[in-house]
């Protein structure tokens, strides 16, 4: 039976909300969210044929090799809780990879692909990381220009020391994005030359980042 579901797929730099768009998608649209990182953990816990190849190289700190996680992405569109589509976030990374999720797409009979592209300005997004100060007690978290504490250094809520963690610093962060931009460049171009991408301004707040995608989702659903 052909299945009538669409692959949704988010791009977008550390910072763009990917994550939380991908969640809100997936509740919205009753898809299941897939990580290729749950998809190693579910693997090795049920201790599968790719499971035990796979453990191993995790131990060792190595990348498991495309073909394995190829393998386990197959065998998980393959489930039946995907028959209505997933959100995908975090994969695909390489061309390679996009190419064979095409073509386990076109083998289960899915529909377009969904290609959201999370455009970011830079230098908002920089800033919005750096300035990102985190509660040592309860986690949480502040915007040292958007969303400032009453007092500099502490919690409102708890009075604790606020602190600036090492990966929200300038350096690190532009060097993310830099091979964020490199590594996933060419991917855009590949879904764009297949009429498959979608931009959508990721800088909105949350709620109007979830409308736009809905949006695009909804047009590509309605009868054609
Ligand atoms: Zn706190």
């Amino acid at each position: 039976m052909p299945r009538l579901g669409h692959a949704v797929i988010l791009l977008g730099p550390p910072g763009a909300g990917k994550g939380t768009q991908a969640q809100r998608i997936a509740e919205r649209y009753h898809l299941p969210h897939l990580s290729t990182g749950d998809m190693l953990r579910d693997n090795i816990q049920r201790d599968t044929e790719l499971g035990r190849i796979a453990k191993p190289l995790m131990e060792r700190g190595e990348l498991v090799p495309d073909d394995i996680v190829i393998r386990m992405v197959e065998d998980r569109i393959a489930q039946p809780d995907c028959r209505n589509g997933f959100v995908f976030d975090g994969f695909p990374r390489t061309l390679a990879q996009a190419d064979d999720l095409e073509r386990i797409c076109e083998k289960y009979k899915f529909g377009v692909t969904f290609v959201l592209h999370m455009v970011v300005d830079k230098d908002l997004l920089m800033r919005r990381l750096t300035g990102r100060r985190i509660c040592k007690a309860g986690g949480h978290i502040y915007n040292v220009y958007d969303r400032p504490p009453k007092q500099e250094g502490i919690c409102d809520l708890d009075g604790s020391e606020l602190i600036h963690r090492p990966d929200d610093t300038e350096r690190v962060i532009s060097e993310r994005l830099a091979a964020y931009e490199r590594q996933t460049r060419p991917l855009a171009d590949y879904y764009r030359a297949r009429k498959q991408l979608s931009p959508v301004d990721a800088m909105a707040g949350a709620d109007d980042v979830t409308s736009s995608i809905a949006k695009i989702l909804d047009g590509v659903e309605a009868p054609r």
